[in-house]
């Protein structure tokens, strides 16, 4: 089945979500699990929960994809920062235990001059506090590929590979591909998607890709930039767009869309777009 769907606002909560994806031709969704520039979260409203698994039931939407806030810094400079991410991350995950099909999406962050290196080792052990926090729930952690703007880390395959190993290569650590940010990065998905998807097995391993963001880029190639642009308007193209969501290794991962669009009625033409590309 074509995974597909785009990032939608949470503001009235996980049934309405589900109900604008089935409205605009999708079977999956993104979500902010808070306001993305911080904040408490609402609470969880288990009416809404019970609703939102009976139309999520009834509409083949199996799959969704909660997103950090990325305004956060797992690897801040300061104990009080890196904390603040821990501590958000955690309840996050708590609340993500109560809608099955999660996955947990975040920005490994920013080095802010502290080098790579030791961002790396930051960041693994801030997911190894939030696994050991979390150890009594099953929800995939999934670190997206960056690109490589400021001082970012995970624009490459490698360090989000040492990330893993770091925290002791455990099954719950996943990577979402966000075709805007490997593109921006330095990965050819337009003129070689095998040989980027051949590299990421070696390096990071297939089976731990779990989502893909479908995104456009508003820039030219390794450009390090991630400005988001419409699929078929940007410097990737809509023939890309037609290999990534057809390749055999990406075609059963739930693929969603967060490109610029006014409201919904947007997604739902790409949507349209995406299935004629895959034949549905
Ligand atoms: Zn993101
Ligand atoms: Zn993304």
């Amino acid at each position: 089945m074509f995974k597909i769907g785009c990032h939608l606002s949470s503001s009235k909560g996980y049934n309405h979500m589900a109900e604008e994806t089935v409205s605009i031709g999708g079977n999956t969704f993104q979500f902010f699990t808070r306001n993305p520039r911080g904040g408490a979260a609402k609470p969880i409203d288990p009416a809404d929960v019970e609703l939102y698994k009976k139309t999520a039931a009834e509409s083949g939407i199996s799959e969704i994809i909660a997103h950090a806030p990325y305004t956060m810094n797992p690897c801040a400079a300061t104990e009080a920062l890196r904390e603040f991410s821990l501590n958000t991350m955690t309840d996050d995950l708590a609340r993500l235990s109560l809608t099955p099909g999660a996955l947990y999406n975040f920005h490994p962050g920013s080095h802010v001059g502290q080098g790579t290196d030791a961002a790396i080792e930051l960041i693994a052990e801030l997911l190894g506090k939030l696994l050991a926090a979390d150890s009594e729930n099953s929800t995939p952690v999934l670190l997206e590929t960056m690109s490589g703007k400021g001082s970012e880390v995970g624009s490459k395959f490698e360090e989000l590979r040492r990330i893993i190993d770091l925290t002791g290569g455990t099954s719950r650590l996943g990577v979402c591909l966000d075709t805007c940010h490997v593109y921006d990065a330095g990965y050819d998905i337009v003129n070689d998607l095998d040989g980027v998807l051949e590299e990421f097995d070696r390096v990071i391993g297939l089976d731990r890709l779990k989502a893909v963001h479908l995104n456009d880029s508003k820039n030219p190639f390794c450009s390090h930039k991630d400005r988001h642009e419409k699929i078929g308007q940007g410097s990737i193209g809509v023939e890309a767009f037609a290999r990534i969501i057809n390749h055999p290794a990406l075609r059963d991962l739930p693929f969603c869309l967060e490109t610029p669009h006014e409201d919904i009625s947007g997604y739902a033409g790409e949507i349209a777009l995406l299935k004629s590309l895959r034949g549905e």
